[in-house]
């Protein structure tokens, strides 16, 4: 090795030599490959790390930190790579960019259909698939394993023999939430809109959706053999939004359909084609396989089985893989009709048998020799905990404020949710007018209701921060924000709001007064008592409410008041606080018009210090 320092002898100093090379390692490398890379002894790294105070074995992995510190120790200086970087200099046949390009060749394009509930999704993958069944061969049994490929059958078609993959689960929740675990899966979306029904909240938030994304969509206006259809209205309704249609001057793909009837699909599935070649749908299949998981379960006789999406390369019988944390090996695999497969080139959809245990929807798919993928499922089973607390990443307003002050933020996008439509409109100009030179402020998606899971996914996959003026986040909503650390700020007044974005946009939100949660109760029966007012015979359905909380009263999820607790009675005693699964009385302060299915939330208000997040 060139330039290399002889290693000090075997002692427990821990003084650094000084830095005289450079050395590529991997996630997870363990002590022998380190010891290798720095040519030295392995148990010379051993005892270097004991004096560390870390006792490690000769086959331990070491994180990313602990190795570079042990490589400067023995006067290297250490560049991590991920696993999958990794693998890609390993076996990436490309030198340069140019001969990556050319290993490139077309694949099927990779479909989502969503839209508004009712407008046909199901109906359209179901009849699409019965029309272009793949490989050609008729009758075998449909299986639904979250996607499956089509080869257009109509000899007439131009896109006659092409290939198209569609994920079976239509919607955009299953979408975003694939994309907040980093997966990319989708290359073309279908907005299916019902003519005779035209545009519906669900067709907003999945354009938003797929925009948020960065995702072609093509409008498939569905239902055109109803006698009410009004295929023209649509158009107006996108366009207006939009979704400029291409013989109005725009270059959005719109297509009347009926997915009932049959009408239309292979020009359908020609635009979708069309659209494909467009955006130039390419992988390279000469090299291992890799792909996201669309879902996993347990199989009773075969084990966990997995169904994988092949993005790049091709998959074989016997390859060893990682998915997520899970090791395996293919010992054998389906395509969607149950047909066994020898191999899956890239935009397959397989169900594969032989992964050790149940990778999660969205995981990463990456084969690898099998030692290594050994050794790397293991080292992210072990990181997978630190990794969940340490999600501290994320935008949040106090976090912006920070990025601001060190020039780095340019956009802070926002997803906006409200009581009643005039005030999100009003509250999305407003917003939106608070841009600045420094700090763009873009509300991604925005409508009416609770803040729902679907939003926090959302924002989570994009890294937007969530505001709710006079809603509240869904029980599921609020438990999956704090999983996600996604910032979800609520108000009721208009001018708090926008002082609150200004300050942090201006770099001064500190310290911040923030809300701690304390639990909420559902209220079963109400009782007016002379003097005292309304008492709300309540259960308590999670967490505590103490007789000094602040209050808000919710319908349907719905301030509609706050204020403080004025009673608080567990049977006829005053108490100073009631817990989860309790029942009890509560009174408002200055507050009668309690109804049967209220929620009471309670919680304190305190300040706090600026929180610095990475
Ligand atoms: P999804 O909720 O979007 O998946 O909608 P479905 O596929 O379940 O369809 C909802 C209803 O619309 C069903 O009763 C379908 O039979 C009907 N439907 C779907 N497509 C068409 C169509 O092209 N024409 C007519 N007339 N009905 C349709």
């Amino acid at each position: 090795m060139k330039g290399f320092v002889p290693p000090p002898r075997l002692t427990l100093s821990t003084e650094p030599l000084p830095i005289t090379r450079e050395i590529t390692i991997t996630e997870g490398i363990s002590v022998k490959d380190l010891a290798e890379k720095l040519g030295i002894r392995a148990k010379d790294l051993i005892a270097r790390l004991l004096a560390r105070g870390v006792f490690a074995t000769i086959n331990q992995t070491l994180d990313q930190e602990l190795a570079g510190d042990m490589a400067r120790q023995f006067g290297a200086d250490a560049k991590v790579i991920t696993f999958e970087e990794q693998l890609m200099q390993d076996t990436g046949p490309a030198q340069s960019a140019e001969q990556a390009a050319e290993t490139m060749q077309a694949r099927p394009p990779v479909v989502t259909i969503m839209g508004h509930v009712d407008h046909g999704k199901t109906t359209l993958l179901d009849s699409i698939r019965e029309a272009n069944v793949a490989g050609g061969e008729a009758g075998g049994i449909t299986q639904h394993i979250g996607a499956y490929k089509v080869r257009i059958a109509d000899t007439n078609s131009p896109a006659y023999g092409r290939e198209i993959a569609f994920i079976d689960t239509p919607g955009h929740e299953a979408f975003t939430r694939m994309r907040a675990r980093g997966a990319k899966v989708t290359d073309i979306v279908v907005l299916v809109v019902a003519a005779d029904d035209g545009v519906m909240p669900q067709t907003l938030e999945a354009m938003d959706h797929a925009k948020a994304a960065n995702v072609p969509i093509i409008v498939a206006v569905n239902k055109i053999d109803k006698p009410d259809a009004l295929p023209d209205r649509v158009k107006k309704q996108l366009a207006d939004r939009g979704l400029m249609p291409e013989d109005w001057g725009g270059n959005t793909v719109f297509v009347d359909v009926s997915a009932k009837q049959k009408t239309n699909l292979n020009l359908l599935l020609e635009m979708i084609c069309l659209v494909a070649d467009l955006q130039e749908v390419k992988s390279n299949p000469d090299r291992p396989a890799s792909g996201t998981v669309l879902e996993a379960k347990l199989d009773r006789g075969r084990g966990p089985v997995a169904t994988v999406l092949i993005q790049s390369g091709t998959l074989k019988i016997g390859d060893a893989f990682v998915a997520g944390n899970i090791f395996g090996r293919v010992r054998a695999m389906f395509d969607d009709r149950g047909k066994a497969l020898e191999q899956a080139s890239p935009s397959t959809p397989v169900e594969i048998l032989g992964a050790e245990g149940l990778p999660a929807a969205g995981d990463q798919f990456v084969v690898a020799e099998r030692e290594r993928a050994h050794e790397i499922s293991e080292y992210r089973t072990m990181k997978a905990r630190e990794a969940q607390l340490a999600k501290t990443s994320r935008v949040s307003l106090e976090g912006l404020s920070e990025q601001i002050k060190a020039a780095g933020i340019k956009e802070l996008p926002i997803i906006l949710k409200g009581d009643v439509q005039g005030s999100v409109e009003v509250l999305s100009d407003l917003l939106t007018k608070l841009s600045n030179e420094k700090v763009k402020i873009k509300v991604l998606h925005s409508g009416v209701g609770a803040i729902t899971e679907t939003d926090v996914l959302l924002a989570s996959a994009s890294n937007a921060i969530i505001i709710g003026f006079n809603v509240r986040p869904e029980r599921k909503a609020h438990d999956l924000a704090e999983q996600e650390k996604v910032d979800i700020r609520l108000h009721s007044i208009i001018y708090e709001l926008q002082d609150e974005i200004k300050r942090a946009m201006a770099g001064l939100l500190e310290p911040v007064i923030r809300e701690a949660y304390h639990g909420r109760a559902e209220v079963r029966e109400t009782f007016r008592i002379p003097k005292v007012g309304t008492i709300a015979g309540c259960f308590m359905q999670d967490g505590l409410i103490k007789r000094d909380d602040e209050v808000r009263l919710l319908r349907d999820n719905v301030v509609v008041f706050k204020g403080k607790v004025g009673s608080l009675r567990r049977f006829k005693d005053d108490v100073n606080e009631v817990r989860n699964g309790q029942e009890c009385g509560i009174g408002i302060s200055g507050y009668g018009d309690i109804k049967v299915g209220d929620v009471i939330e309670g919680f304190v208000t305190e300040r706090i210090a600026q929180e610095v997040f990475a």
